[in-house]
């Protein structure tokens, strides 16, 4: 019997420059952001030589490499996505109690960052690609007419037609922010990355993301005020805004709004960005592989009966990570017992839907007091599969994990076939 036997859940190593890095930055003990002297008054490229000996400058590279990469002015480095979601809430000018829409279908982070900032999630149905039901969203918005904020989460990156979204918010005056956090390196429109639909888009740098450093997050934005607020929320006092080079240069704007913004201490620390800055150069390259990898796993599973992998809508050029399929036809207990086989034979694979998982909405209690009725997002987890891809994976690796699945789904399907034929 076929078995695969690598780890599912092993991260990305770090490159060695990034781990030298850090090594010579635990030696000196600069590890605090602001441990260095310069100031910056204007737009200046970070180039190695001149700040070099300014050890401690690796969070304000990384903002100002991070930015660059992604395509937003300004970039503001923290300690999590879910903390990038909270402060974009408060910079977006949320207030206690007030309404947000978001995906039904996302990961817990994000209900929670809405309840972290006062709010209370008003969930969306997910359609059977993955994606925001527009339709729902207009029926939402009759529904809770005083809802003004939408953070919408390109799950497992999976990106919703933020086109329609866009148009509907903009008519509605509903402020967006996107949930990159499994959307970096995706691009839309065979151009811009995903993120720029949005005043703000927030990414994560945890350990089973694109980029790596166990915990990290980062808020882009091209918005002078937002960057600003968000700057000093992170938890930069006095005039250590000046140690930003990815901000607007109007020192104004900080002193402005300085005595009206609470410092939440979510700064990101220089070994988090030590580790980072070398993975931002390799990128696209990982990039590149997840997708080889990824396509050759599609062209397994398109033929293998029983498996549906909804299409991504064709503006979307996805960075996946991971792969999810849907199993049609099998009852709930021939979906458990599909994970259990697959297993035995060493696949790691998660039904979305379930309540040992943290991606299914009736697991949120602490973000409603009345369970929300969202029957075809919970129709459709209910049969999805989760299934996590690393570079490390051979292209014998991804042909053994498509054999087993194949397998285990005959078995489950021919014995079926089998019972009903007696009957
Ligand atoms: C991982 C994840 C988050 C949260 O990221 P953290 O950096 O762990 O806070 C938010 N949204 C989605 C869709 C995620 O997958």
């Amino acid at each position: 019997m076929m078995e695969f036997t690598k780890d599912f859940k092993i991260p990305d190593p770090v490159p060695q420059a990034g781990i030298d890095r850090a090594v010579k930055l635990m030696e000196t003990g600069r590890m605090y952001r602001y441990n260095f002297h310069a100031e910056f008054e204007e737009e200046i490229e970070p180039s190695e030589s001149e700040l070099d000996d300014e050890l401690a400058t690796e969070v304000a590279k990384l903002e100002y490499e991070f930015s660059r990469y992604i395509g937003h002015k300004y970039a503001i480095a923290v300690n999590s996505c879910g903390s990038a979601l909270f402060m974009s809430l408060k910079a977006a000018g949320l207030e206690y109690q007030d309404k947000v829409f978001t995906n039904a279908f996302t990961f817990t982070a994000v209900p929670s960052s809405i309840v972290h900032a006062g709010g209370v999630p008003i969930y969306l149905e997910c359609n059977s690609q993955y994606l925001i039901d527009v339709e729902d969203f207009k029926r939402k918005i009759e529904e809770h007419p005083d809802a003004k904020y939408f953070i919408v989460s390109h799950m497992r990156g999976h990106v919703s037609d933020m086109e329609a979204i866009k148009a509907i918010c903009d008519e509605q005056g509903i402020y967006i922010i996107e949930d990159c956090a499994h959307s970096l390196g995706a691009k839309w429109d065979n151009g811009k990355y995903v993120g720029h639909t949005a005043k703000i888009a927030c990414f994560s740098s945890q350990s089973y993301k694109m980029l790596n450093s166990g915990e990290g997050g980062f808020i882009a934005t091209s918005d002078e005020r937002v960057a600003a607020y968000c700057i000093l929320a992170a938890g930069c006092y006095e005039k250590l805004y000046k140690k930003h080079l990815a901000r607007p240069f109007n020192d104004e704007i900080f002193e402005e709004l300085k005595p009206h913004v609470p410092n939440f201490s979510l700064r990101m620390n220089n070994l988090t960005a030590a580790v980072l800055r070398p993975q931002i150069k390799i990128l696209d390259e990982k990039i590149e592989r997840y997708k080889q990898l990824y396509r050759q796993l599609k062209s397994i599973l398109n033929t293998v009966e029983g498996v549906l992998i909804p299409p991504s809508l064709d503006r979307v050029e996805r960075a996946p990570d991971s792969m999810q399929f849907n199993l049609l036809n099998l009852t709930k207990s021939q979906v458990d017992r599909f994970v259990k086989d697959t297993a035995v034979r060493g696949l790691k694979i998660q039904i979305f839907g379930r309540l040992d998982n943290a991606r299914y909405f009736k697991n949120w209690q602490y973000s409603f007091t009345e369970m929300p009725e969202l029957k075809q997002t919970e129709e459709i987890i209910a049969c999805a599969c989760d299934l996590r891809l690393s570079p490390s994976f051979t292209t014998e690796d991804i042909d053994t994990i498509g054999s087993i699945i194949k397998d285990v789904l005959k078995n489950i399907v021919g014995e079926t076939n089998e019972v009903l034929s007696s009957v």
